[in-house]
């Protein structure tokens, strides 16, 4: 495929906001592709060159960029910076300057391929003279590009193509690309994604062996697997009806979720609830696991949690959120913050994948196949039968330092369900009951100038959470207490990359903040109540006509979630349950409840 028709299909993706429209685009781009370009369109669109979770970064700095954009178009780099001031991007710019200019005609258009190829040459330079290669390779590439091609190739190596091709919408295009387009289909394409991680690969099985070759991608070790997740029950008696009478319930550590791959032979791979490898942060746990999990290969998950070595104790986990990025001193931060995976699941065993099995049968796989260690030991568990045992195991789960319970269903088909939010595990924090004390991943779309103190820095930030249903980011409120003085200096380094000249599309809010934000810093934010507002746009219309969910009296809790996608972040519709139960314990008898409990 030529790389400008790709081109062409960015820029009629960038003009619309609409899922279906984009879903139509993205079919007439796909459908005449078969690998390797097939693969190779996917992960572009998504502004990658290989899977997510393979981590592959391209590595190029704006000022990198800056540079190459110079030298292909015979400008001063300080000109093409002035330019990009004016312009909002240097992807504009490059067009721009591009514009009138004759190109290398002899080397004929670029190919998809020679895209890929010269991308994954800038991506894995490396050492002594990459940052040369790098240059000279984008400048090659941009020799030979058309304005229109130069500037999404510009915004590919930045990080910052704007197509927002999201994967919902290109399993939609593949259902109907490769398959006959119905729900069916759709979800047997998003569970082999959910098993695999790699739509690249879900597609090129999909148009070579048909829609029943899915059936043939397993589970491997060392690729991740999109984690199952809870949904929430305003209160214990609810959970247990939910779940049928009985339940186990475990204690719901607070941590970071770590999913541990391990080979027989080979080293153990963790990756992060966002299928981010985070290996190198904890050794201790790559030691320990091939000596603990008894008859490897295996895929296990946990939470990870920092632990007090004297007395065994659960510690907060701001301890460990420390660990994270922190690439010097590990040695150091073993010993100080020393961590405990506490394991719940297991998804393969002695190299049979387990994860089709039911609950009770998963947890007794696990017990048998791990001889608790350190550093990895077996979630804490019980089961129940009422509310009473139910409440007493809360209370000791969290004098132990838990933050709440976690039930899981014990019926036939609680299979581990990758990918899946749904009632086969239901969360519970204490605090659910009283008030508004749960907190709200929110995140950041926009912000707003500071004044006084806070003058020439961000003063308040708009938070948005995602609307799975639109595929849009609602905002819910404004938020600027929480911030210290070195959280508000730290805050334009940890937004810079996500400013946006203007209003990014998939963002809805009758608010204008001085700064816009593309989706993807996510920070937590506790508040007094739900309340309706006509500004924020969070479930609009879903309470009162013409109002939005919003968070009263906002603040942030000091602590950013950089294990959690944009799409990750707290749903509209749980900002909904929580409003709602809200409501019911303001006012037993509401009428349209028809429910008493308190
Ligand atoms: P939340 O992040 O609030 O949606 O809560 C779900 C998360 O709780 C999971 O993704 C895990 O990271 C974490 N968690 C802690 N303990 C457990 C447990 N025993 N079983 C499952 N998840 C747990």
């Amino acid at each position: 495929m030529r790389f400008l028709e790709l081109a062409q299909a960015y820029e009629r993706l960038e003009a619309t906001t609409k899922r279906l429209e984009m879903r139509a685009i993205l079919v007439e781009l796909i459908r005449p592709l078969r690998p390797p370009d097939l693969p190779r369109v996917l992960y572009l669109s998504q502004g990658l060159l290989r899977p997510e979770y393979e981590g592959v970064e391209l590595g190029v700095a704006d000022s990198l960029a800056r540079r190459a954009v110079a030298l292909a178009s015979g400008i001063e780099e300080a000109e093409v910076g002035k330019r990009t001031k004016a312009s909002g991007d240097l992807g504009t710019t490059v067009s721009e300057l591009l514009a009138g200019r004759r190109r290398l005609e002899s080397e004929g258009p670029l190919e998809v391929a020679d895209v890929y190829r010269e991308l994954e040459r800038v991506a894995t330079a490396a050492g002594e003279g990459s940052q040369e290669t790098k240059v000279k390779t984008l400048v090659e590439l941009l020799g030979r590009a058309s304005p229109l091609e130069a500037k999404f190739l510009v915004r590919f190596v930045l990080g910052t193509l704007r197509v927002g091709v999201r994967e919902m919408t290109i399993l939609d295009a593949l259902a109907v690309a490769f398959a006959d387009g119905s729900k069916d289909a759709r979800t047997r394409i998003e569970a082999a994604f959910n098993l695999s991680s790699d739509l690249g690969l879900v597609a090129g099985a999909l148009v070579e062996r048909g829609i029943d070759g899915l059936a043939g991608i397993g589970l491997e070790v060392g690729r991740p697997v999109r984690p199952m997740l809870a949904e929430r029950e305003p209160t214990l008696a609810d959970v247990l009806e939910r779940m049928g009478g009985s339940a186990a319930l475990e204690f719901k550590y607070d941590g970071l979720r770590v999913q541990a791959h391990v080979p027989k032979h080979g080293a153990v791979r963790l990756f992060s609830r966002r299928l981010e490898e985070i290996s190198a942060q904890f050794p201790e746990l790559v030691a320990e696991l091939p000596k603990v999990v008894k008859r490897p290969p295996a895929i296990v998950e946990g939470e990870c949690v920092p632990i007090d070595p004297e007395t065994d104790e659960i510690r907060p986990f701001q301890a460990v959120s420390k660990r994270r990025g922190r690439k010097y001193d590990l040695d150091r931060a073993q010993e100080e913050i020393p961590v405990c995976l506490f394991l719940f699941d297991i998804l393969l065993a002695e190299g049979e994948e387990t994860y089709r099995r039911d609950f009770p049968e998963r947890r007794k796989i696990l017990a048998d196949l791990l001889q608790p260690g350190d550093h990895v030991r077996l979630a804490d568990q019980r089961i129940v039968h009422d509310v009473d045992g139910a409440t007493a195991y809360l209370d000791e789960a969290i004098s132990e330092g838990a933050e709440g319970v976690m039930a899981k269903s014990l019926k036939p088909g609680s299979s581990y369900r990758a990918g899946a939010r749904g009632y086969w595990w239901i969360k519970y924090k204490r605090d659910y009951t009283v008030g508004l004390s749960d907190s709200i991943d929110g995140v950041v779309v926009g912000a707003f100038s500071g004044r006084g103190r806070r003058a020439g820095k961000y003063g308040a930030l708009l938070l948005a959470v995602y609307n799975p249903k639109k595929d849009r980011f609602e905002s819910f409120t404004k938020v600027g207490s929480g911030f210290d003085d070195a959280a508000l200096a730290e805050l334009p380094k940890r937004l810079a990359k996500y400013e946006s000249e203007t209003k990014p599309p998939e963002v809805d809010t009758g608010l204008e903040p001085d700064r816009w934000m593309r989706p993807g810093l996510v920070l937590e934010v506790r508040g007094a109540e739900l309340t309706l507002s006509p500004i924020h746009r969070a479930e609009t219309g879903a309470v009162h006509a013409g109002a939005g969910l919003a968070l009263r009296f906002p603040r942030f809790t000091g602590r950013y979630r950089d294990d959690k996608a944009p799409t990750e972040s707290t749903t509209s519709q749980e900002l909904l349950k929580m409003y709602r139960s809200q409501v019911r314990q303001a006012a037993p008898s509401e009428p349209d409840s028809g429910d008493s409990r308190p």
